[in-house]
């Protein structure tokens, strides 16, 4: 298929690569350009601007950091939206609120073009090797279309609805569960320092009655304290905290717990910790105990 593929950041470069070893055209564009030039030795070709990139293009991914990001790459000057030809598809990759999702479908409709919101779970680790769990929404023929894409760079693709928002939703929810995970573990390590318990030996235990990768790996690295360098920035991981409150406002859903981890992931931005991985806000935890 010919592809544009538009944010080359943490995520979008392994996914942009996984793209081009599955023997897809891809054209790339990245605001900073040297990302871009990186591409061009695995037979990307480096375009000027989101538009330049989409011009000739089946699908465009866009793989942006946040709202005001997308909204430039889309609807900015040379941005996708003025070159996309009649019946190709945008699949918005990031992570982004519901409401935009929303524009995104209405305006493309407007100009013939198709729209899914896809998002992705997994860290750029797994981006690189074909490992992220797609999640995706719209209408079902666009997903059929699309799903050798999914089938580029993830591995395994979750249909959640046929309203793309509905996938944004679904992202922030289970980001919403990590962060969750993570405030446990803040927590429960905290107590146990100022008991004389190592968080290891209490991590090895937890192993062992949850089985869960996921708490071997962010219980690891939040004992060690290994928070740099971000394989997932503490500003984005706030952005999405903020997005799932929005989500639950629109459908009067409380989460209370989503209000705690947001002012707890607000006071680690205050102290300097937004470019380091979100599971740094446990060292808020850690300071409220007095450690
Ligand atoms: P990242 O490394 O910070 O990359 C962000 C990308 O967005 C870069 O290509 C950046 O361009 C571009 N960008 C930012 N602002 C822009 C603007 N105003 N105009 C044009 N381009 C702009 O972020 P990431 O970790 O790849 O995350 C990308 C998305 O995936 C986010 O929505 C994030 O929430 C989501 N996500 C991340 C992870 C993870 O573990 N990292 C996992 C799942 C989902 P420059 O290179 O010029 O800065």
């Amino acid at each position: 298929m010919n592809l544009a593929f538009i944010g080359l950041g943490k995520m979008g470069m392994g996914m942009a690569r996984n793209l081009l070893r599955a023997g897809h055209n891809l054209v790339v564009y990245n605001r900073s350009r040297e990302k871009a030039a990186a591409l061009a030795g695995d037979g990307a070709r480096a375009a000027d601007s989101p538009a330049d990139a989409s011009r000739d293009a089946e699908v465009v991914m866009t793989m942006v950091a946040d709202d005001h990001a997308v909204e430039e790459v889309v609807f900015g000057n040379h941005g996708i939206a003025s070159a996309m030809k009649n019946g190709c598809i945008h699949l918005s990759h990031s992570t982004i609120s519901a409401a935009l999702a929303r524009r995104l479908t209405a305006e493309h409709a407007r100009r013939g073009h198709g729209y899914l919101s896809v998002p992705v779970f997994g860290r750029p680790e797994a981006a690189e090797n074909k490992k992220l769990l797609i999640v995706a929404a719209g209408p079902n023929e666009l997903v059929e279309r699309c799903r050798p894409l999914f089938d580029a760079v993830g591995r395994q693709t979750f249909v959640v609805g046929v309203e793309p928002w509905q996938a944004n939703v679904a992202k922030v929810c289970g980001n919403f569960m990590i962060i969750g995970i993570i405030e446990a573990l803040g927590e429960a390590y905290a107590t146990l320092r100022k008991a004389g318990v190592a968080p290891e030996a209490f991590l090895e235990i937890m192993n062992a009655l949850l089985g869960s990768p996921f708490i071997a790996n962010y219980g690891r690295i939040i004992a060690r304290e290994q928070f740099e360098p971000a394989l997932f920035a503490l500003r984005l991981g706030l952005k999405d905290v903020r997005l799932v409150l929005e989500a639950a406002e629109e459908c009067a859903a409380p989460m209370p717990l989503a209000s705690l981890v947001h002012n707890h992931l607000l006071s680690a931005l205050a102290q300097g910790q937004g470019e380091m991985d979100w599971s740094s806000m446990t060292r808020v935890l850690a300071r409220n105990a007095g450690l």
